[in-house]
């Protein structure tokens, strides 16, 4: 159609003018522990097409790995409509680089997260998500207070086995839809394997490990108003409170 041809059919009152948005997110099914996966989100895609008279248009919008990510705390609100209300849906810049605290490396914080593999998402750390780094530093200082002799402090390491978790991620295991891991708040820490401590079993080094949580005023055993602190033994994804001595325990959970 030459110009002139295109503005009268512009100027006329038109059923051909035709734009056409139409998003279907896929609703999520009702959050069920052992559902989620540990693998990444698929991302949302909207095609947009707008036809004016001979003109047409065809855009693909597909989501980014932050906004796949950003998605999941939205789906979390429909598929647990109990903690819908106080979910925190995280904004871009909430997420950074992250890496390492002090006395973790970054691949410890990142716990074989693969659902973040490309900097610089590949820790998700900020104001809201990324307490666990101070907080298994905190732990590991008291922990290695205790089994220090007094004035020296010890070097015993801990391995962290999960840190933030996305909320697809934390479906797969827990039983908490907006678990702390999902807000940034937890980790959970256990003596590393291969490094012993001469005159202690396995066990006993998750009481201590144990008992610097208390001494950190988790949890709500050692306080006479319970606040959003946790602290529990734990034997794979099941929390058996403070029996940190059973001999299956295989790590300790702490947040705040
Ligand atoms: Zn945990």
């Amino acid at each position: 159609m030459d110009s002139r041809g295109h503005s009268e059919c512009l100027a006329q009152k038109s059923e051909r003018r035709r734009v056409s948005f139409v998003p279907a997110p896929p609703l999520g099914p009702k959050y069920k522990t052992g559902e989620g996966s540990r693998l990444p989100s698929k991302p949302l895609s909207y095609t947009i097409e707008a036809a004016i008279c001979s003109q047409n248009g065809k855009r693909s919008i597909t989501q980014d790995e932050l906004d796949t990510i950003r998605q999941e705390y939205e789906n979390l609100k429909l598929a647990s409509p109990s903690d819908a209300a106080r979910v925190v849906v995280p904004e871009w810049n909430d997420f950074n680089s992250g890496g390492a605290s002090v006395h973790f490396t970054s691949d410890q914080m990142l716990y074989n997260n693969p659902y973040v593999t490309k900097a610089p998402y590949n820790q998700v750390a900020n104001v809201t998500l990324d307490h666990y780094h101070e907080l298994a530093d905190d732990v590991w200082n008291e922990y290695n207070r205790l089994l220090g002799t007094p004035g020296v402090p010890g070097k015993f390491p801990l391995d962290a086995g999960s840190t933030w978790r996305n909320p697809q991620r934390n479906e797969v295991s827990s039983l908490a839809p907006y678990s702390m891991h999902v807000r940034g708040r937890a980790v959970d820490l256990e003596p590393l394997k291969t490094a012993f401590v001469p005159g202690k079993t396995r066990q006993q080094l998750m009481c201590v490990l144990y008992q610097a949580g208390l001494n950190l005023h988790l949890g709500q055993k050692n306080k006479a108003i319970p606040d959003d602190t946790e602290l529990f033994a734990e034997v794979g994804n099941d929390n058996v409170d403070d029996q940190c001595i059973r001999v299956d325990v295989d790590h300790i959970h702490f947040a705040r």
